[in-house]
């Protein structure tokens, strides 16, 4: 046969399998289907082995098809370094390469030629210069080709060509099916993620879907701690490994999530413990195993508040589709976690508002544009006597009645004021007839547009502060009268003496001396009083509180009074055990209070006895002080305890006196959790019991 008759007949053989091919393959969309179909053909075909292989895009090996001339097909998977792929690849183009003459080292460990017994038929696919974008770097090849094998080095090549078209065809229809699932997943998410609020949910939801998708072990969503920078793990996504551990923080820039925060870049890294960034102690203290990691950033306005994260590919490794994918879905990840915290602030505000609204001790009132009640809080309520519940939605004018009748005009004032708060001092009728003193103060609530929309108004009870008012004028003329007194009379004497009234008359001067040492003294006891009064109001105890001996307070003040009590002629008697406790408080105001007591009693005992005595019982400390003095009033007894207030028999019998022990002393007795209880019958006598909490041994 000569030479062009053979290439013709090879031609015509090839082309044959040029039909085959393509009447075989044009059915076939997926691209590990082209290769077993092309596998198999040229075996066939060839009566040879044939090798058709394709790297995995992304990752570092190759799926293999071996089919034997038979049909027989074998499909593996080989590392590229077992491959022996890329050595002939660097050819650039077909190769008939015998083994024999490769050094021993490429041959060991070989996938390929252990296969091949001496000749290889190779064509790198796609070839070089029909360079594919789609059709990742492979292999055509035949295993130790027949002499006569109809496929050869010169067109291993076109067919090698032929395969790419089908496989860029393929791979092109698998990209964009798969894009549309990527789509459609990262468009549930985001529909999924945004249509709640609540950001557990959105975590989950994330969660759940991506790690299906990506194939990963797990998924975890870091946010930056603002005040700290710290980045802190969801820890409800955390697995069964993380439940007795406190949440993962990691500090800036530490770790692989560290790095992606602190970068803004997203980063795969599919063997950690070779990357220098990785914190191998989260793993170490919860016996997690991290092998891979794709991390992103989570974006917001340009501000990255934190990374997701997909751990452990379960099959092969992360690639730039995964990152992809992950990118995708981190945008509206980040825009809910920004809504939800939005939105959670915006509730938190309302929950103060509504808790400022409600604790308030002023009355207040929202309305409308329509001057109709929209809130209203509980002290305004009980201001009115009204219900809540039948107010909301009627005109405020209705309900709120004032005298002088101007709170019309005045809602007027209130929805036409922009930078100022009206005001309207008036009474407010409370139930059917009764009125009470208010001031009301209304601020007007404009909308984006800068129209009033709503009105506040809140109402204070002016009752309290009329009372202070009226308490405190009290306070000043009763200590005016109160000095005026004694500094009237030391004046007097003094001039009586300066004027030689007393001259020559030592006895005379003597008692000038003793007024005015006497009203010198109750001057400096009302002054000292209230000073000690200033303090008690400052509520000075509390900051100075401290275990006190009341054995030694006893002790110290009941002699001096025992002994004035009997300068007077009176019998003074005291029953204290000899163990007394301790009681929590300030030993000043617990001299106070007992010192006045006594005093008191002996004050008002013209003649007859004064008995002072201890008890404990329960961790109670109890103090009695009993007199046969002139007693209390009935009448008196409600404001024994008020601030100057002193029985009309003391102030007629010219006792002196200011009025402000007992006042002190209940206050005093208050500020240690006692009580003061008093018992009386005028012209008989008074009792005056108190009682302490005892610190418990
Ligand atoms: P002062 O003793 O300086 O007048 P207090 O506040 O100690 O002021 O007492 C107020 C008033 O209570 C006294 O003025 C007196 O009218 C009445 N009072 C207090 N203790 C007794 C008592 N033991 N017997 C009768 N009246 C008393």
């Amino acid at each position: 046969m000569s030479k062009e008759r053979l290439e013709g007949v090879e031609s015509r053989h090839v082309h044959a399998l040029w039909r085959r091919l393509a009447e075989e393959l044009s059915g076939i969309l997926d691209a590990h289907g082209i290769c077993a179909a092309a596998a198999h053909e040229i075996a066939r075909f060839a009566q040879s082995r044939a090798v058709v292989g394709i790297r995995e895009p992304f990752n570092s090996y190759y799926n293999v098809w071996l089919c034997q001339p038979d049909g027989a097909m074998e499909q593996m998977r080989w590392e590229g370094d077992r491959a022996s792929f890329e050595p002939l690849l660097a050819h650039g183009r077909a190769i008939l390469q015998d083994k024999l003459e490769l050094p021993a080292n490429e041959l060991i460990n070989s996938e390929l030629w252990r296969h091949s017994r001496q000749l290889l038929l190779f064509s790198p696919l796609p070839t070089p210069t029909k360079r594919s974008q789609i059709t990742p770097p492979g292999a055509l090849c035949l295993l130790d080709p027949a002499p006569d094998c109809p496929v050869t080095i010169d067109n291993i090549e076109e067919l090698a060509n032929f395969l790419t078209v089908y496989l860029d065809r393929a791979l092109l229809r698998q990209r964009s099916d798969q894009q549309d699932v990527e789509f459609g997943i990262v468009s549930d998410i985001s529909y999924s993620i945004t249509s709640t609020l609540n950001l557990e949910d959105i975590f989950q939801q994330v969660a759940d879907a991506t790690r299906r998708t990506l194939n990963a072990e797990s998924i975890s969503i870091g946010l930056i701690e603002p005040a700290s920078g710290e980045i802190i793990f969801v820890d409800t996504l955390m697995g069964p490994h993380f439940h007795d551990l406190p949440p993962i923080r990691l500090r800036p820039g530490q770790g692989i999530a560290g790095w992606v925060a602190e970068n803004g870049q997203p980063l795969i890294v599919n063997d950690v413990y070779k990357d220098q960034r990785f914190y191998a102690q989260v793993d170490r203290q919860s016996g997690f195993q991290t092998h891979s990691i794709l991390c992103v950033p989570l974006q917001a306005e340009q501000r990255v508040i934190g990374i997701l994260e997909a751990i452990n590919k379960q099959n092969g490794q992360f690639n730039e589709n995964d990152l992809n994918l992950l990118q995708a879905i981190s945008g509206p990840l980040a825009v809910a976690i920004e809504n939800a915290s939005l939105h959670s602030d915006v509730l938190a505000e309302k929950r103060r508002i509504e808790t400022i609204f409600a604790s308030m001790s002023e009355g207040m009132l929202t309305l409308n544009k329509e001057e109709r009640i929209t809130a209203i809080n509980d002290s305004l309520l009980t201001l009115l006597r009204q219900e809540g519940e039948e107010l909301f939605g009627r005109p405020a004018s209705e309900v709120i009645r004032t005298r002088p009748n101007t709170f019309d005009k005045f809602l007027k004032q209130v929805f036409q004021a922009r930078d100022d708060y009206p005001q309207l001092a008036c009474d407010l009728l409370q139930g059917k007839e009764e009125f009470v003193p208010v001031l009301i103060s209304g601020a007007s609530v404009q909308d984006e547009e800068g129209k009033t929309s709503e009105a506040i108004l809140v109402f204070s009870d002016l009752r309290q502060v009329r009372e202070v008012e009226r308490m405190r004028d009290d306070f000043f003329n009763n200590i005016i009268h109160e000095l005026r007194t004694p500094l009237a009379t030391i004046l007097m004497y003094a001039r009586l003496l300066r004027e030689g009234k007393a001259e020559g008359d030592q006895a005379k001067a003597d008692r000038f001396l003793g007024v005015i040492e006497r009203e010198s003294d109750r001057l400096q006891r009302m002054v000292r009083q209230m000073l000690q009064l200033a303090k008690l109001e400052a509520r000075e105890i509390q900051r100075s509180s401290e275990p006190v001996s009341l054995k030694n307070i006893l002790e110290q003040m009941l002699p001096p009074l025992a002994d004035q009590a009997t300068e007077k002629g009176l019998t003074f008697s005291q029953r204290i055990p000899t163990e007394l406790p301790q009681v929590f408080g300030n030993e000043e105001t617990l001299y106070m209070i007992f010192k006045n007591l006594i005093e008191n009693a002996i004050k008002f005992t013209p003649a007859g006895a004064v008995s002072v005595e201890a008890t404990v019982a329960n961790n109670q400390f109890q103090f009695r002080v009993k007199d046969d003095g002139i007693g209390i009033p009935e009448q008196g007894i409600p404001n024994l305890f008020k601030r100057f207030y002193r029985t009309q028999t003391a102030v007629e019998r010219g006792i002196a006196g200011t009025g402000l022990g007992l006042y002190m002393v209940k206050e005093g007795i208050e500020k240690h959790g006692g009580d003061i209880e008093v018992t009386s019958s005028e012209g008989k006598g008074s009792t005056f019991t108190v009682r302490l909490p005892a610190i418990s041994e």
